[in-house]
């Protein structure tokens, strides 16, 4: 295997797969694009992959904020859907000036009839509550740049032939430097519950890398009724997000956005994007991640700027008690 090191190994648009030395006829990077406007928040996804991965169950009641029951996240949660309870409808730019009703666009999402008197209902006005829900499947990002598998001492994350991020559960040593290395938050130890295997290894989304290399589709797409988790090849699936932006702006929805799919962000884009309906921070996303490795040229700059100073002192300093 030979490794190639290109100006944008430490950041930049870049093919991580080929980055890591894999030979030209490995696979087209693989990765997930999560329409979250038509996600309908059965959680179907995170059941498949507790399933398929052997993740147990834990930490599971309500938090009071929220219908969510699994929070975040975690070491035991490798997919999170989460519930976004927002004081705001859905409404079209343009549209619908007296009630916002007539505004509103049907993206599948579960709904109920208009209900309040005859005489309401004839005006266009109804008692429905004035709110939306946003709900968003998160899981890894397999970042392009992955800050935890740059830290990682003993190499139990890799990066697959398929431009993933893994871990090696036998390999990992427990030290947790990937924890707070990424930027999303989302790569923990397992803690819990006791008698669970693997508890003290860093866990995450594998992007189910056993039926990857079966040829089969991740158990959370596979699984998703809607089609909100999309798989495939990350440059198609980029272009078909484009083209459901593109879509939704014309419907009138302009807080459409995606997030994640520009290969000149902070992490060079991720595997796994998203299309959000707000700003990311609404839905838990940092708005602008950035991969410490990123922060390298500068730090070297300033390492051989300092080295310059110090021999230049130490020159001046001998020649001043010469003369
Ligand atoms: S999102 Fe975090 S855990 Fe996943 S690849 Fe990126 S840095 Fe690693
Ligand atoms: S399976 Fe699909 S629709 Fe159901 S919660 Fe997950 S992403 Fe949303």
């Amino acid at each position: 295997m030979s490794w190639t090191i290109s100006e944008n190994s430490f950041w930049g648009p870049l093919d991580p797969a080929a980055d890591a030395g894999y030979p030209e006829d490995r696979p087209k990077r693989k990765g997930f694009f999560t329409d979250t406007s038509i996600c309908i928040g059965c959680k179907a996804c995170e059941v498949a992959c507790k399933e398929w991965n052997d993740v147990p169950s834990d930490h599971f009641d309500m938090t009071g904020t929220s219908y969510d029951n699994s929070h975040s996240l975690n070491a035991n949660q490798w997919r999170h859907v989460a519930f976004i309870e927002q004081p705001k409808r859905l409404v079209t730019e343009g549209a619908g000036q007296d009630t916002g009703l007539r505004g509103t666009v049907d993206l599948g999402m579960p709904t109920v009839p208009p209900t309040g008197a005859p005489e309401q209902l004839a005006n266009g006005a109804d008692d429905r509550p004035d709110f939306r829900w946003l709900m968003s499947s998160d899981v890894c990002k397999h970042c392009t740049h992955a800050a935890c598998l740059d830290v990682c001492p003993t190499g139990s994350l890799f990066r697959t032939e398929f431009g993933t991020v893994v871990v090696q559960d036998d390999i990992c040593n427990g030290c947790g430097y990937c924890v707070p290395a990424c930027p999303y938050g989302v790569i923990e130890r397992r803690k819990a519950p006791d008698g669970a295997k693997n508890v003290g290894i860093a866990q995450k989304c594998t992007l189910c890398y056993d039926r990857l290399d079966a040829g089969k589709t991740p158990a959370c797409a596979q699984a998703c009724p809607t089609q909100s988790i999309q798989y495939g090849d990350v440059e198609e699936l980029r272009e078909r997000a484009n083209k459901r932006v593109e879509q939704l702006h014309d419907a009138g929805i302009m807080d459409a956005r995606l997030y994640g799919n520009d290969p000149e962000d902070g992490v060079g884009g991720t595997g796994a994007f998203f299309l959000l309906l707000d700003e990311p921070e609404v839905y838990g996303f940092p708005p602008d991640p950035v991969v410490t490795t990123k922060d390298l040229p500068d730090m070297y700059k300033r390492a051989i700027a300092a080295a310059g100073t110090l021999l230049a002192g130490a020159a001046l300093a001998f020649v001043g008690r010469r003369g």
